[in-house]
């Protein structure tokens, strides 16, 4: 069977670093299997799912590099849920239950306070047609549980029933379906929640392995006995740890920390991104790498540990800044014409390696064409001079510096950073940047004797 994958986010915001994680194991996930990678949407959410979430989501993914064999929508797949929702209605499997959430957190609190774990007493289960009907005339409008099947045939005698799987990432799991409550698949407004569709899906898109953060652990468990009650076998589970910042916070959807989006805006590069999000919390070093094939060899998700994926956000500029430095003049040539600079190969590799980003070249290519606010420092205005006097004739060459400097330092006995320092200030407006003898050939004469005194 064809390994199929799916990342399934709530069209409810941006998605941020985290949610890339994800995104990232299943795609490389299908890339190490030849597998295929469905992008679902779980918008059976109406109130707070929207189509513009859902196309940022789908361009954040394509600017990751990650690009769907298939993408779908829960929203418009509602018959299906209906029918195997009618199948599990049918086997007495999904209940009708009329609590409002002020009753069940009141009934919730009394557990609690009486030391009982607040699991659902399966109150609804015990209805008549005639109370049912009762609380209809009421106004009332039921929701829906699932029978867990945590009991030998009478459900208000539950017993212990581990739920056990071998999960990719935490090797093996079991969930205690009697420490759980029923869980509601179907809302008041006859909208679905999101675990029946996510199921039906996943049997219906033949999906073989599900990827995603530890958060679901507990629902795999109810998951599993779903599949089950719809005759289908369980996929492969894989529950990964979660990104959180440096002190532990989560990350939130809400929030629109660490958005995609405004990493993409930031300037940072998508697989700078990308190696961050997939190598924090695991074996594997942090570490740039620049092309998706390489992320793909370094990712193994066995190798994901089981504590939490701690990251600095600044981490992101430093492996940027290792990708740029290398990255060769044909990857950001249509980049840097959009960013009107001109000065082709030469320039980029004279500039690269001073560049976190990309578009820092900006900052050398002003330099290159100025105007630029040259720095003269009153105590080197007369070494200046003599400088200038002294610039080699001809063509201005990478070996232009080194004989430049060579007879500035023997006619004022300048050395050192007191020699090339007033020059590079004057010369490009700043105290650091690319290697000089890089960068006079490009600043070129004319510009060399103006910013000069
Ligand atoms: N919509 C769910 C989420 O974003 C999907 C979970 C899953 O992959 O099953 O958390």
């Amino acid at each position: 069977m064809m390994t199929t994958v799916r990342f399934a986010p709530s069209p409810t915001g941006h998605i941020h670093i985290g949610n890339s994680r994800t995104a990232l194991f299943n795609w490389l996930f299908a890339k190490k299997s030849d597998g295929k990678f469905i992008l679902r949407f779980d918008d059976t959410d109406t109130e707070r799912s929207r189509a513009e979430y859902a196309d940022a989501i789908a361009a954040d993914l394509q600017w990751l590099g990650i690009t769907p064999d298939r993408i779908e929508r829960q929203s418009s797949r509602v018959e299906s849920y209906d029918t195997a929702a009618q199948k599990l209605k049918d086997a007495g499997l999904l209940y009708a239950c009329y609590e409002t959430p002020d009753e069940l957190e009141r009934r919730r609190s009394r557990a609690r306070a009486l030391g009982r774990p607040p699991v659902y007493d399966r109150a609804g289960l015990k209805l008549t047609d005639d109370e049912r009907a009762a609380l209809e005339a009421e106004g009332r409008r039921p929701h829906w549980r699932f029978v867990l099947p945590n009991h030998d045939g009478d459900p208000f005698t539950t017993r212990r029933t581990e739920v056990s799987w071998t999960d990719l990432c935490r090797g093996d799991q079991s969930v205690d379906l009697a420490s759980l409550s029923d869980p509601v698949l179907i809302r008041e407004d006859g909208s679905y929640l999101y675990t029946l569709p996510s199921i039906v899906d996943d049997i219906d898109m033949g999906v073989t392995h599900v990827i995603r953060g530890e958060d679901h652990v507990a629902n795999t468990g109810v998951q599993v006995a779903i599949f089950e009650a719809l005759g289908a076998p369980a996929p492969v589970f894989a529950h990964h740890n979660l990104l959180t910042t440096r002190d532990g916070e989560g990350l939130s959807k809400r929030k629109g920390a660490l958005s995609i989006g405004s990493l993409r805006d930031a300037g940072l590069e998508p697989m700078s991104v990308a190696s961050l999000a997939v190598l924090t919390g695991t074996s594997h070093s942090v570490e740039p790498m620049a092309e998706m094939a390489k992320l793909a060899e370094a990712f193994d998700l066995a190798s994901v540990s089981r504590s939490s994926a701690k990251f600095d956000p600044e981490e992101l500029n430093g492996l940027n800044a290792r990708l740029v430095h290398e990255m060769p003049f044909a990857d950001v040539e249509g980049r840097l014409a959009n960013l009107g600079i001109a000065g082709g190969e030469t320039f980029w590799l004279a500039v690269r390696g001073n560049c976190v980003k990309v578009s820092d070249a900006q900052i050398y290519w002003q330099v290159v064409v100025g105007p630029i606010e040259s720095l003269v420092e009153d105590e080197d205005r007369d070494f200046l001079v003599t400088a200038s006097k002294l610039l080699p004739e001809g063509d201005i060459t990478q070996d232009s510096w080194g004989a430049w400097t060579s007879a500035v330092k023997a006619e004022t006995g300048r050395k050192g950073k007191g020699l090339f320092m007033p020059l590079r200030k004057a010369l490009t407006g700043l105290g650091h940047g690319p290697d000089m003898k890089d960068m006079l050939p490009l600043i070129g004469r004319q510009n060399i004797r103006d910013r000069l005194p």
